[in-house]
Formats: C-alpha cells, sequence, structure tokens
C-alpha cells in the first residue's frame, strides 16, 4: 500500500476550458482515488494516512475538474453542469472525511500498529460519503468490484530505452489499469459475435501461438462501434482480463485535453510501453475525435498526434508473435478515415440489446436485490424495454429498485429494518419508464447499421 503524502496527483492543468469528456475524465480519476480511499477507510485493513493520501488525491482531481470552464452547449452543457453538481457534493463529502480523519490522528489514533478497525468506534461512519454518492463516471453494475490501487503492482520502467521515463511513470498511473480488471466474459450479456471474434484474435492466438502465424497471424486491430452504452469497453476490459493482457485505457478526446501538449509523446510512450509489457491491448475510446476525415479543419496538435498514432500503428508488430491489440471503440464510425479504417480489420457493430439480452440483463441487475418478478413480468418488462441501452436498463433498473424506498416516510425509512423493505415489482418498473426514456435516437441506429452494412464484419 502506498504511503506517500502527495496531495495534487499533479498530472492535469484544471482551471483551463474543457470539454464535457475532460470533465469525465477528472471525476473518473477522483472515484478511482476516492475508491482506494474508502476501502482503506471503510475495511480497516490500513492507516488513516493511507485513507488520507488517497482522499486528498480524490480531492485534488476533483478540485482541478471543477475549476475548469467548461464550453459545451446543448445536451453536453447540461451534462457537465449535472457532473459538475456531482463532483461538488463529492469534493465536500472527501474534505469532511479528511478532517475527520486528521482530527482521529490528532487524538492519537495514527499510533504505529494500530488500524483503522481497532478504533472504528472514534470514527464517525463513512456512510455518508456512500450516499452522496460517490458514483463512477459510468453506470456501475451491482457487483462489487475490488478497489482499484493505482500503485500495486505497477511494472518497473526505468530500464526500457528511448522513452521518457516520467511520462511513462504518468501513464502506468492514469492509462493502464494495474491488475483490478474485473469484468469477465459472463459479465458482458449477449454480444456473443463480438466475444466469438474477439477470442479469435486474441485468446486462441496466446493458446496457440505457433498456429496463428503467417496468414493466421491475428489482426491488430478491431473496431467496436454502435450506439452508446451496449457494452464496448465492457468488451475491451473483458478480453484484457481473460487474457491477462496490460490494459491501456485512453479516451482520444483527452489526447488533446488532458493531455495538451503531451498528446504526440504520450502515443509513442504509450506504444512503446505496450509492446515491452505485452500482452497488451490499447483501448482508444472515442477515436472519431482522432481519427476522423475532418482534412483541412483538423487543428496541427491533433494532426501531429494522428500521424504518431499511426506511425506507431504500424510499426508495433516488427516481430512474428508480438501480442499487441489495438481496440478503438465509436459512436460515429462514418466519420472515420480510409487509413483508420485500414488498420481496424475487424470492424464489429456493438447493436442495441435484442429482447433476450434486455431479459438476461434485467435479470442479471434486480438479481441481487429482493425482488418479486416472475419470468413472465420478466418477458413482458423485456419487450416493453425495446429501445433502450444496456445502461439505459441499468438505469431503469437503479431507478425502479428506489421505488419500494421512496414510498417510505423519513421516519420509517431511518428504522426499517433492510429485510422488511418490500420487494421491487413490476410495478416499479412501469412507474421508473414515465422518466428513464430510451437514449439512443432512432436516426443514429439507422445511420450505424447502414455502415454496419457496408463496412462492418460479419464474421
Ligand atoms: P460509450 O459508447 O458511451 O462509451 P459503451 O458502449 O462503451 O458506451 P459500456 O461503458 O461498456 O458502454 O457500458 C455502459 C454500462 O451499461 C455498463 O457499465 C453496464 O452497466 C451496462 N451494459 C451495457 N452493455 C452491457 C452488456 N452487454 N452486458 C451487461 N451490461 C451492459
Amino acid at each position: 500500500m502506498a504511503t506517500g503524502t502527495s496531495v495534487s496527483p499533479g498530472r492535469s492543468r484544471g482551471g483551463g476550458p474543457a470539454s464535457y469528456l475532460a470533465l469525465r475524465e477528472y471525476h473518473k480519476r477522483a472515484y478511482d482515488f476516492l475508491s482506494v480511499a474508502l476501502e482503506i477507510d471503510e475495511s480497516g485493513k490500513g492507516e488513516p494516512t493511507d485513507a488520507i493520501d488517497y482522499y486528498s488525491r480524490g480531492v485534488a482531481a476533483l478540485e482541478e475538474g471543477i475549476a475548469c470552464d467548461v464550453y459545451e452547449v446543448g445536451e453536453d452543457q447540461e451534462k457537465a453542469e449535472k457532473l459538475k453538481e456531482r463532483m461538488i457534493s463529492n469534493l465536500e463529502m472527501a474534505r469532511d472525511r479528511v478532517n475527520v480523519l486528521r482530527e482521529f490522528i490528532l487524538q492519537g489514533g495514527a499510533l504505529k500498529g494500530v488500524s483503522l478497525e481497532a478504533k472504528r468506534p472514534h470514527l464517525q461512519p463513512t456512510a455518508s460519503l456512500r450516499v452522496h454518492k460517490i458514483t463512477p463516471p459510468r453506470e456501475p453494475t451491482n457487483k462489487k468490484k475490488p478497489a482499484k490501487n493505482p500503485v500495486m503492482g505497477k511494472p518497473r520502467v526505468s530500464h526500457i530505452k528511448g522513452i521518457d521515463h516520467q511520462l511513462a511513470d504518468k501513464i502506468l498511473d492514469e492509462i493502464v489499469d494495474q491488475g483490478e480488471l474485473t469484468v469477465t466474459w459472463d459479465d458482458v450479456v449477449g454480444l456473443e459475435l463480438p466475444k466469438r471474434t474477439l477470442q479469435e484474435i486474441v485468446i486462441l492466438p496466446a493458446l496457440r501461438p505457433e498456429l496463428f502465424t503467417g496468414l493466421r497471424s491475428p489482426a491488430r486491430g478491431m473496431l467496436l462501434f454502435g450506439p452508446p452504452g451496449n457494452g464496448k469497453t465492457m468488451l475491451a476490459k473483458a478480453v484484457a482480463h481473460e487474457s491477462q493482457a496490460k490494459f491501456f485505457n485512453i479516451s482520444a478526446a483527452s489526447l488533446t485535453s488532458k493531455w495538451v501538449g503531451d498528446g504526440e509523446k504520450l502515443v509513442k510512450t504509450m506504444f512503446a510501453l505496450a509492446r515491452e509489457l505485452q500482452p497488451s491491448i490499447i483501448f482508444l475510446d472515442e477515436v472519431d475525435a482522432l481519427l476522423s476525415k475532418r482534412g483541412g479543419s483538423e487543428h496541427d496538435a491533433m494532426r501531429r498526434i494522428k500521424n504518431e498514432f499511426l506511425q506507431s500503428f504500424d510499426g508495433m508488430h516488427t516481430q512474428e508473435g508480438e501480442r499487441i491489440l489495438v481496440m478503438a471503440a465509436t459512436n460515429r464510425p462514418q466519420e472515420l478515415d480510409d487509413a483508420a479504417l485500414r488498420r481496424f480489420e475487424k470492424r464489429i457493430y456493438i447493436p442495441l440489446p435484442g429482447k433476450e439480452a434486455r431479459k438476461s440483463v434485467l435479470r442479471k441487475l434486480i438479481s441481487k436485490h429482493h425482488n418479486l418478478l416472475s419470468e413472465d413480468q420478466l418477458n413482458k418488462l423485456a419487450s416493453m424495454t425495446d429501445g433502450y441501452s444496456g445502461s439505459d436498463l441499468t438505469a431503469l433498473a437503479k431507478d425502479a429498485s428506489l421505488g419500494p424506498i421512496r414510498e417510505l416516510d423519513f421516519n420509517a425509512l431511518k428504522s426499517v429494518p433492510a429485510n422488511q423493505v418490500r420487494p421491487i415489482g413490476l410495478n416499479d418498473f412501469q412507474l421508473s419508464m414515465r422518466t428513464i426514456r430510451p437514449s439512443v435516437a432512432k436516426d443514429l441506429i439507422t445511420t450505424l447499421e447502414q455502415w454496419n452494412t457496408l463496412y462492418g464484419v460479419s464474421s
């Protein structure tokens, strides 16, 4: 466990203009730190100073994000404002918690060898942090994941020649998942074709490298395209988990926002690291922000990053048997240019879930809660939710699960035993469907399906 006391992660330049996506990056970073802090704080397996350290890093990331001037308009502006509100609330809670812990230390709680757990009666509970939602930036699954530890398991890079070691270190801290990936094939509901294709490209060649040479060499680039919120990111994480690959996870938009000025070098260093640490998967989310056909309107910095990306991509398999895969995701494949399309040999459509997949997602989501939904009702619900994406279904199930709680008045809520809260029923879902509507426009589906017919692969 890290015991460093640096407060700021010192990796971003908050306070300037930023997009909604850049704000999400700040939030994600803060969430990662705060999750570790909470884990230490609540499990009692650690020193208060460790928890303070991680809380402080989360606080610094939130402060940087909140200080940004978001320049979006329309829907993205609204989303950014909401996110900022959440970040402000998270910030207050995390600061409060740091104060409680500092107070605790001042009272002698940090004596060597005395764990948080041993001193717990003196501490206020952390529940206030949980209910004020230090929420992950994307919809969480209802599975409790082990907290991330951005330090443990970090590989050493000082021996790698020809790279900027400081930048490599930053990449390892902020872009590479350090063994905390827990998404498995089974977590990803449906999507049989993409899973099969990924097994062919990644899993089988790892098991039988001697069979996959020459013409059978696995593809180096794979594009996942489709409407937002249907498992593209989950799939990439699952394949990295199942193949025990190092997972480099970066959004293309952040190359010019969060990594402003460093984008080109970052891409080069990231590929060098991926090669060194292989098997590796580089996951480039929102790839259209980088590899689009905007031509003349592209600004210079972006063009340089793009060139570096294409060159690094081409240079990454100079020896037989190298195991690096670049996976990219987009909701706007029609904006990608020819150079990008050529490199992503496998282009797989990740559609909205069909009825059976919706049923499975819903079943999975409610399975850990007391519910009364029969098979027939689940079928009915699956039919009623035509057009909902995976993340819409998650939002719907979350809202419906609050139905039984909303019925209780404040006093009852304070005292009711958890096992006496009434089960979730179909009616809760029907009520929630009035406010949680499908988020994907029909036009987008038409465009994506047309593009899939022209450029997608069917096996
Ligand atoms: P975006 O285009 O916005 O980046 P995405 O396609 O990468 O979205 P994910 O981030 O993978 O979508 O999924 C969002 C959330 O929706 C997941 O965290 C999960 O809760 C739920 N979800 C989406 N698709 C699936 C699926 N196939 N199986 C299980 N859960 C899913």
